[in-house]
C-alpha cells in the first residue's frame, strides 16, 4: 500500500473510431441529450458509437439528473440527499430525441434517487413506452438502480417494453461494503436480477463487475457461478479505474490475458455472452453483442 500503481501499456492505447461516429457526434448538439459517454469522456466512444462491424451505433444516456443520493467508493458522480426534483417532460423529449438521433441501441441509465418514493422506476419505464412508441425498432437496455429492494419497482421496468435489464453487482460479494454505498448489497441486486427474469422471461438480464479492487480469482468465479444460478444472461467484466485520488485505490492492473481467461470461463458457465477487457465498460458495444449473439 501507499504508491499509486503505474498504468499499464494496454490502457494506454488509443481505440479506433467506427464510421457513424462522426455523424452521430454532430447530430447531438441539438437535441439536448445526456450522454454517459461524452460526460465520462468514456475510451470506447469511438467504437461504440461508431457500430463497429455490425453497424450497431450503442450510445449511453444518463436519466434523472446528474445527482446521486447514494455515495459509491468508485464512483464519481456528484452526491446530495435531495436532487432537484424530476422533469416531468424528460421522459417525453429524452425519447424524442434519441428516437431522431439514429442510435440502433440505447442504454438508459441514471442516478439512485432514493429520495422519490419509487425510485423514478416510473419515470424510467414511461421513457421506455414512449421511446418504443416512436421507434419500435431501436433495441433499447436499461441500467437500473437496486430501488433498495423495491421489487414493484423493478417489475414496472421489466413489463415496460424494454430489451435488456442491467442491473450492476459491481464487485464480488465479499467487496460490496468496501465498494459500494452501505444501502446496497449483493443479496438485494441479485433479487433485482432474479426479479426483472421471473416477470419478463423474455427479457434479457444482465451485470458487470469490476476487477482490479484486490478481489481473488476464487471470489470472482464463485460470484459468476451465483449470477448463472440467478439465470443472469449477459456479463460484462472490466478494469476498476480509480477516477479521482479520494476514491478507492487500484489494488491491480489486471491483465488483458487474464480478462480473456474470464470471458472463456463465462462462455463456458453458458453467459449468453461475456465481455471482458480491461476497457470494457457495462455498455460496451452492447447492441453489437447484441446483434451477434442474438441474430445470426
Ligand atoms: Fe458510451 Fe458505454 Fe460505450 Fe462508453 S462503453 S462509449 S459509456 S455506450
Ligand atoms: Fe454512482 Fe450509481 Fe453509486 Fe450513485 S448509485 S454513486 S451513480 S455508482
Amino acid at each position: 500500500k501507499g504508491e499509486r500503481l503505474r498504468l499499464p501499456p494496454w490502457l494506454k492505447t488509443s481505440i479506433p473510431i467506427g464510421k457513424n461516429f462522426n455523424k452521430l457526434k454532430n447530430t447531438l448538439r441539438d437535441l439536448n441529450l445526456h450522454t454517459v459517454c461524452e460526460e465520462a469522456r468514456c475510451p470506447n466512444i469511438g467504437e461504440c458509437w461508431g457500430g463497429g462491424e455490425h453497424g450497431t451505433a450503442t450510445a449511453t444516456i444518463m436519466l434523472m439528473g446528474d445527482t446521486c443520493t447514494r455515495g459509491c467508493r468508485f464512483c464519481s458522480v456528484k452526491t446530495a440527499r435531495r436532487p432537484p426534483p424530476l422533469d416531468p417532460d424528460e421522459p417525453y423529449n429524452t425519447a424524442k430525441a434519441i428516437a431522431a438521433w439514429g442510435l440502433d441501441y440505447v442504454v438508459l441509465t441514471s442516478v439512485d434517487r432514493d429520495d422519490i418514493a419509487d425510485g423514478g422506476a416510473e419515470h424510467i419505464a414511461r421513457t421506455v413506452s414512449n421511446l418504443k412508441e416512436r421507434n419500435s425498432h431501436i433495441l433499447v437496455e436499461c441500467l437500473t438502480p437496486d430501488f433498495r429492494g423495491d421489487l414493484a419497482a423493478v417489475e414496472k421496468i421489466a413489463q415496460s417494453g424494454l430489451d435488456v435489464y442491467a442491473h450492476n453487482v459491481e464487485t464480488v460479494r465479499e467487496l460490496q461494503r468496501q465498494v459500494r454505498d452501505p444501502r446496497a448489497n449483493f443479496d438485494q441486486s441479485m433479487s433485482v436480477l432474479r426479479h426483472a427474469k421471473v416477470v419478463k422471461p423474455g427479457v434479457l438480464t444482465k451485470t458487470s463487475l469490476m476487477l482490479g479492487l484486490g478481489e481473488t480469482d476464487q471470489q470472482i468465479h464463485n460470484t459468476m457461478t451465483e449470477l448463472r444460478e440467478a439465470n443472469v444472461d449477459c456479463l460484462t467484466l472490466g478494469q476498476y479505474m480509480q477516477p479521482t485520488k479520494r476514491h478507492l485505490k487500484v489494488e491491480e492492473y489486471v491483465t488483458p490475458e487474464r480478462f480473456a481467461h474470464w470471458e472463456k470461463v463465462g462462455m463456458e458457465m453458458g453467459f449468453i455472452y461475456t465481455a471482458s477487457g480491461p476497457l470494457v465498460r457495462s455498455s460496451y458495444k452492447a447492441g453489437e453483442f447484441f446483434l451477434k449473439n442474438l441474430l445470426e
